[in-house]
């Protein structure tokens, strides 16, 4: 484990994911808004493991943005700014971090499927179905937590919590 500034580690992965998506996607125009708590310090976690949750989380919330994008711009004109909210906030004894996104969220029927290894609703090739399951198992090696919120159509926010110390 390693000593870390969080926020850093969350703010850095959320700039690889999208760069990677900017570069595929010239029409891609998701709006970033971040609120980091200066309060949290640094705390000890072994960086490449909650980098790989952050990074499936951000891939994930671009992919369904993008997924609303498509599905508006064949049915209407409606104004849609894609939006993908970052957030830590210090709580009693844990980090908690939260990431939002107002794409296409996640039918109430699979919700509860979605931490299963392998299940994917992505087309073949572009999922493996794999990063939330391995994210579970990061976080509960880590006596940590992830959990989800959302409603169909609208959103979907990915909720972690981690020790602090
Ligand atoms: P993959 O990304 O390879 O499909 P994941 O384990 O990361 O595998 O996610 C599993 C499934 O959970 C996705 O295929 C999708 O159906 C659903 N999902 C995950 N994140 C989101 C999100 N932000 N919005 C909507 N659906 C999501
Ligand atoms: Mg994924």
């Amino acid at each position: 484990k390693e000593i870390t500034d969080i926020n850093l580690l969350v703010d850095e992965y959320l700039h690889v994911s999208y760069s990677g998506m900017e570069a595929k996607d010239k029409t891609f125009n998701v709006k970033l808004v971040t609120d980091y708590d200066e309060s949290i310090g640094k705390i000890e976690v072994v960086q490449q493991d909650i980098g790989r949750v952050l990074l499936n989380l951000y891939n994930n919330a671009f992919y369904a943005v993008s997924e609303k994008k498509r599905a508006i711009n064949v049915q209407t004109a409606e104004i849609y700014q894609p939006t993908v909210l970052v957030s830590t906030k210090k709580i009693t004894g844990r980090v908690k971090i939260c990431v939002r996104d107002n794409g296409v969220g996640i039918p109430e029927e699979i919700v509860d499927k979605i931490f299963q290894p392998f299940f994917t609703t992505k087309p073949t090739g572009q999922g493996t179905g794999l990063g939330l399951s391995l994210s579970y198992d990061i976080l509960k090696a880590n006596e940590g937590e992830i959990k989800v919120e959302t409603k169909e159509g609208e959103y979907s926010e990915f909720i972690i919590e981690l020790p602090l110390k």
